[in-house]
């Protein structure tokens, strides 16, 4: 199995995750001829994807997802909640592509085995994913406001993951962003900060986690070598080697990251 992002941040986020023929896309979130055109540079064809699975409904996740299905037939994977909050961006995916999952109940989709989770975020019924095909794991865990302990126990034995590493408290706090939004992204249900996302990568790399890629890093409230040194910096001071113990890399804002490969 292998996966890595095309789009992170807050000006839109997608990741593929390849295995065998299976090719799934997680969020779609910027326009579909910017993806079309990541994908093809991957020699991904768009028609031939297996389907997309949505995170939330947020628009940095779910941009391109109308004109992408209908374009290519593919169906669109959400929750009801989810499915209820974005329905009026997503009008043109066809009913047949409309496939809704019970919250915390696992499916498949060809050979990668789906399992939503909850996560701390301010929308309608948002969720992270763990995909798994044999013994390979791998997780996405963006747009969480806190490390929630369930959000912990899902990642663990995940060999690689997509984790946030969303803002500097300290840029964030200090930076022009108005006191609401400034509230919002530092709230519960806000965003995860590079430090607790340090603290969580960590955990994670203590419990069998051998990849990480720092992801939806913030325009304006983060530097990717700020995000890099914190998380790298907690990871050391835990006797987590980065570059030897564990992978790790940013997911740039346009453009593909490093390919996580296992299995
Ligand atoms: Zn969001
Ligand atoms: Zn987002």
């Amino acid at each position: 199995m292998e996966l890595c992002t095309l789009f992170s941040g807050s000006s839109g986020n997608a990741c593929l995750i390849r295995c065998g023929d299976t090719q799934l896309l997680v969020d779609a979130g910027v326009s579909a001829k910017r993806l079309v055109g990541a994908l093809r540079n991957l020699d991904v064809d768009p028609g031939e994807l297996s389907g997309i699975l949505v995170t939330h409904e947020h628009i940095d996740h779910i941009r391109g997802i109308d004109v992408l299905s209908k374009s290519y037939n593919l169906p669109v994977y959400a929750n009801e909640g989810t499915w209820a909050a974005m329905e009026p961006k997503v009008e043109r995916v066809a009913l047949r592509n409309r496939r809704a999952f019970q919250r915390a109940q696992d499916f498949y989709i060809r050979d990668i085995n789906v399992q939503p989770f909850s996560i701390p975020h301010d929308a309608a019924d948002p969720v992270g994913y763990v995909l798994t095909s044999g013994k390979c794991r791998f997780a996405m865990a963006t747009d969480m406001g806190y490390a929630h302990p369930d959000v912990l126990e899902t990642l663990k034995g995940c060999q690689g993951i997509v984790l946030e590493s969303n803002h500097d408290e300290e840029m964030l706090r200090r930076g022009k962003y108005p006191a609401r939004l400034k509230q919002r992204i530092l709230g519960r249900k806000g965003h995860l900060s590079n430090a607790t996302s340090g603290e969580l990568a960590l955990k994670l790399a203590q419990s069998g986690t051998r990849a990480l890629l720092l992801a939806h890093l913030s325009r304006e409230n983060n530097l990717p070598e700020l995000a890099f040194s914190t998380v790298s910096g907690c990871l050391s001071a835990g006797q987590v080697e980065p570059g030897k113990d564990i992978y790790l890399q940013l997911a740039p804002a346009d453009g593909a990251s490093a390919l996580i490969k296992m299995g």
